[in-house]
C-alpha cells in the first residue's frame, strides 16, 4: 500500500515509499505497531504543502504528511503491558527524550528535540503503518470513533489552551477564530466551566457550526459586527475573562486586549509566521496575563476521557471525509480554504 509522500512545495504523490528508514519501522520493546485508520488534514501539512516549510523547518526531501491520527495495534513490544492486539488507539505525535531537562520540568512539548510527525525529517502516518512509543499510545473505548481519535490531537490543543488559561467556573471568554483550533478551544473552555463563550470569523458557515457546538456559545461577525461592544454590552461593561487567540492573523491579535477585562487573560494559540505587535499599553492598564502555547503536554487521556464521556463531542467539526485514494485532491482542496469545512479527515483502507 501506498504512502502520501510530499515530494516539494505543491507536489503530492501517493505512491510506495522504500525510504522510509528501517529504524523508524522496527520494533522496540516499548513500541507498538499501529495499522492507520483516520488521519486528519492540520493547518501545519497544509501549510508545507504550499508553503514547503512551516516557520524554521523546511521541507528539503520528500516527506510523509500527516499527523492527527486513530488506528489499530497489530503488533505489541515486549516490554509493553496496557495495549494489546486488536486495540483502537490514537496517537500523540510528538516524541521528546524522557529524560531531557524539558521533559523533566514537565514541559516536554518545548523540547527543541522533541521528534513530531510530519515535520522535517521526522515523517508523518498517511501510510498504511507506522511503529510509535507505547507510552505516547492511548486506547480508546468503545464509545469514542476512529474518526473522533483522530481528532484528539487538535482538541489537545484547545485543553491545553484551557489550562494555560486557568478558566474558572462562570468565566466569559472570546475566542478569535473559527477554524479546528478555534472551535476545539471554545469546546475546552466550556468543558473547563466557562459560562459563555463569543466565537469570532469571517466565514458565516463556520460561524454556523460554531453556533450549533452549545447554546452558550455565542456567534461573532469578525466584520460585520463589533466584537467589543458584544461582549461590553453582555458582562456590564467589565469585558472577557480570557481572550484565546486562534486566527494567528496579525490584525487580530493587534486587538487582543479590546473585549478583555481588567486582570484578564490572553492566550496566543495562532501560529505566526513573522513577528507580529500587539498593544503593551492596553495590556499594562489591565494588568492583563498573556500566554503563549505550543501544542500541549500530557492532555491525550484527558481528551479521550472527554469524548468517552460526552463532556466534548468534536463530531460536528468533521465537516468532510475523504478515501485514501483520493488524498492529494483532499490536500488541493483543503489548500483552497473552502469556508465551509471545518476539519477534513482521510480514511485509510483496512
Ligand atoms: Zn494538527
Amino acid at each position: 500500500m501506498k504512502s502520501l509522500v510530499m515530494e516539494r512545495k505543491m507536489e503530492l504523490s501517493l505512491r510506495d515509499f522504500p525510504e522510509i528508514s528501517k529504524a523508524e519501522e522496527t520494533l522496540g520493546p516499548r513500541d507498538v505497531r499501529i495499522k492507520l485508520h483516520t488521519v486528519g488534514i492540520c493547518g501545519s501539512d497544509v501549510h508545507y504543502y504550499t508553503h514547503g516549510k512551516v516557520g524554521p523547518f523546511e521541507v528539503t526531501e520528500p516527506m510523509i504528511l500527516g499527523h492527527e491520527a486513530a488506528g489499530t495495534v497489530i503488533e505489541v513490544g515486549s516490554a509493553v503491558s496496557h495495549l494489546a492486539i486488536g486495540d483502537r488507539v490514537c496517537m500523540e505525535p510528538g516524541i521528546p527524550d524522557p529524560t531531557s531537562k524539558a521533559a523533566r520540568l514537565g514541559m516536554y512539548n518545548i523540547d527543541p528535540a522533541v521528534r513530531f510527525w510530519a515535520t522535517p525529517p521526522v515523517h508523518g502516518v498517511l501510510r498504511p503503518t507506522c511503529v510509535h512509543p507505547a507510552d505516547f499510545t492511548f486506547k480508546l473505548p468503545d464509545s469514542v470513533s476512529m474518526a473522533e481519535g483522530a481528532m484528539v490531537e487538535p482538541l489537545a490543543v484547545g485543553v491545553h489552551a484551557a489550562t494555560k488559561a486557568r478558566v474558572k467556573p462562570g468565566d466569559v471568554a472570546v475566542v478569535l477564530g473559527a477554524g479546528p483550533i478555534g472551535l476545539v478551544t471554545a469546546l475546552s473552555a466550556l468543558a473547563a466551566g466557562c459560562a459563555r463563550v463569543f466565537v469570532t470569523d469571517l466565514a458565516d458557515k463556520k460561524l454556523e457550526i460554531a453556533a450549533s457546538l452549545s447554546p452558550a456559545i455565542t456567534p461573532v461577525h469578525a466584520t460585520k459586527q463589533d466584537l467589543t461592544a458584544t461582549v461590553m454590552a453582555a458582562t456590564e461593561n467589565w469585558g472577557a475573562d480570557i481572550v484565546f487567540e486562534a486566527t494567528g492573523a496579525p490584525k487580530a491579535a493587534a486587538g487582543v486586549f479590546q473585549p478583555l477585562a481588567p486582570g484578564g487573560c490572553v492566550v496566543f494559540i495562532g501560529g505566526q509566521a513573522d513577528p507580529i505587535a500587539y498593544d503593551a499599553g492596553a495590556a499594562m492598564v489591565r494588568e492583563a496575563r498573556v500566554e503563549n502555547i505550543f501544542r500541549y503536554a500530557h492532555v491525550f487521556p484527558r481528551c479521550v476521557g472527554m469524548l468517552a464521556s460526552g463532556a466534548i463531542d468534536v463530531k460536528p467539526l468533521i465537516t468532510r471525509k475523504f478515501d485514501f485514494n483520493d488524498s492529494v485532491r483532499a490536500f488541493e482542496i483543503a489548500a483552497s480554504a473552502p469556508v465551509a469545512d471545518v476539519k477534513m479527515q482521510i480514511e485509510l483502507p483496512q
